[in-house]
């Protein structure tokens, strides 16, 4: 825009203004700079921020003082005044501030040179294309400040929600999580043929693990376990860390042989696969306990079968599953 801006002057024969667009051109290199490379002395943000508000203020008063107000270059400062509201870095105090000071300048400007008779005479067509160019100008960059601020937002929530959702150290779903969406799964499941099933899948004695080899070791344990888990059932199933050394894997529907075959399968992989970490190799096995939704069931009443389903298999010795029939 600067670099238009250049042209456009050294054509009027405004060299003074393509003179400050040189230094406008000079000062957002340097910003730019400054901004991606942390060693030049202008990596202080705060101090381009400074830089770029003194620039588009100067900027403006020159240009107005030259060519009035007509030529529409106090609009820049129009859009000075939504920038102290994008960052939360500064209290509201300075951001307000700020702003008093925005709305300060832009009064003078206003009021000043309402009536003033610019300095340099061109001809009024150009002032009036100046003004266009510039009200232009002005409303795109308003509007694409406003379109970068919303993306920004967006992703900010979307990193948010991930965070809430998920489990740090596996990835999984967390508790919170699988009860929300089981809750609303359970209540938009329409009668099908076949049911929802729970399992809740617990690492036995774990806890000697953790005394054995220490607390990172029992954390890749926990990872291990939370990827076999994943790649032996459905990929339509959902699988959140429920807690510590415990899973809980909601299945949307499935047949009762084949939560059974599931169930085994989950067993016998943990059984029959020790877990290789940092070369060498440990046996755990896991407990399942499971259960089939009935009709109406609502989730914490189904959790409350399976989980009881778990308990029965430990107290039977545990490597084993228990379906609640
Ligand atoms: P059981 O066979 O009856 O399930 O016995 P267990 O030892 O697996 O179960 P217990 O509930 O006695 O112990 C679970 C242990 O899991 C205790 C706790 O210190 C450990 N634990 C919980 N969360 C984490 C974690 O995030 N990382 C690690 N490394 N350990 C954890
Ligand atoms: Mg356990
Ligand atoms: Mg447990």
């Amino acid at each position: 825009m600067h670099l238009a801006f250049i042209f456009l002057f050294l054509y009027l024969k405004l060299y003074l203004l393509a003179g400050a667009n040189v230094v406008s051109v000079l000062v957002y290199l340097y910003a730019i700079f400054g901004l991606a490379d942390k060693t030049l002395i202008a990596h202080d943000d705060r101090t381009i921020g400074w830089l770029v508000y003194g620039e588009i203020i100067l900027h403006a008063l020159l240009a107005t003082y030259y060519l009035g107000l007509d030529s529409g270059f106090h609009y820049y400062i129009y859009v000075l005044a939504m920038l102290p509201f994008f960052t939360q870095r500064y209290a509201l105090k300075t951001q307000l501030l700020r702003l008093m000071g925005i709305v300060a300048v832009s009064l003078f400007l206003n009021i000043h040179f309402r009536e003033y008779q610019p300095l340099h005479g061109i001809a009024q067509h150009y002032i009036v294309v100046l003004g266009n160019i510039n009200l232009s100008l002005f409303l795109l960059i308003s509007s694409g400040l406003a379109l970068l601020y919303s993306q920004h937002e967006q992703k900010h929530y979307k990193q948010l929600k991930n965070r809430s959702m998920l489990d740090p150290l596996t990835g999984l779903y967390n508790r919170l999580f699988m009860i929300e969406y089981s809750e609303a799964f359970f209540i938009n499941k329409t009668t099908d043929t076949l049911s929802p099933a729970l399992i809740v899948i617990d690492i036995d004695h774990f806890k000697s693990i953790n005394d054995r080899y220490g607390h990172t070791y029992g954390d890749h344990v926990i990872q291990h376990t939370a990827k076999t888990i994943c790649n032996i059932v459905d990929s339509h199933a959902y699988t959140s860390r429920w807690g510590g050394e415990e899973f809980v894997t909601l299945i949307p529907d499935i047949s009762p042989e084949m939560l059974d075959k599931l169930c085994h399968t989950l067993v016998n992989t943990f059984y029959n696969q020790p877990v290789m970490i940092d070369g060498s190799d440990i046996k755990i096995t896991v407990t399942c306990g499971a259960a089939l939704r009935e009709a109406q069931e609502s989730f914490s009443e189904l959790f409350i079968r399976a989980d009881s389903a778990l308990y029965k298999g430990k107290v039977a010795g545990r490597n084993c599953y228990v379906i609640d029939a």
